[in-house]
């Protein structure tokens, strides 16, 4: 009996062993986890179907009410709009401040500000193809700008 014990004793502490480390491996090295941009885009149907008549961010797709959007502040001047209805009118020559937000928070920090642009872009056409007074090149030039200084 007490020779079986010394016998066997080593391939206990073995099996111990190769029970620990097998263990601190799959601790430490965990399967592959998925980003939160993946998490993100995996909730996006569901967010748009909750909430059918609300925008979202244009790369993740999360509606804004479950993702907070980046606002873009841009400046334009002479900008004429909201345009003259009779020929008597003066154009209005007006300086403003507009917000745009085609990407969340999350999104908006993920990309460089060359990545963000042709979500703004699609934005921006999107703005035009629904009212087209508002296609504006000078408009664009300056959303361009805010978003490439970083906006
Ligand atoms: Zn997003």
């Amino acid at each position: 009996m007490k020779a079986s014990l010394y016998f066997f004793a080593p391939f206990m502490i073995c099996l111990v062993a190769v029970a620990a480390v097998t263990f601190l491996i799959s601790v430490s090295v965990p399967a592959s986890k998925p980003t939160p941009f993946e998490n993100r885009k995996r909730l996006a149907l569901a967010s748009q179907e909750k909430n059918p008549t609300m925008s979202f961010c244009q790369r993740c797709g999360l509606t804004w009410a479950d993702v907070e959007p980046h606002d873009t502040y841009y400046h334009t001047e002479n900008y004429n709009y909201p345009p003259s209805t009779q020929e008597s009118d003066q154009p209005k020559i007006s300086s403003c401040t507009y917000g745009i937000f085609p990407l969340c928070e999350y999104c908006w920090s993920e990309l460089t500000p060359e990545e963000r642009l042709p979500y703004y872009r699609r934005v921006w056409e999107l703005w035009h193809k629904y009212d087209p007074i508002k296609n504006d090149e000078e408009q664009w030039r300056q959303i361009e700008k805010a978003v490439l200084e970083g906006k």
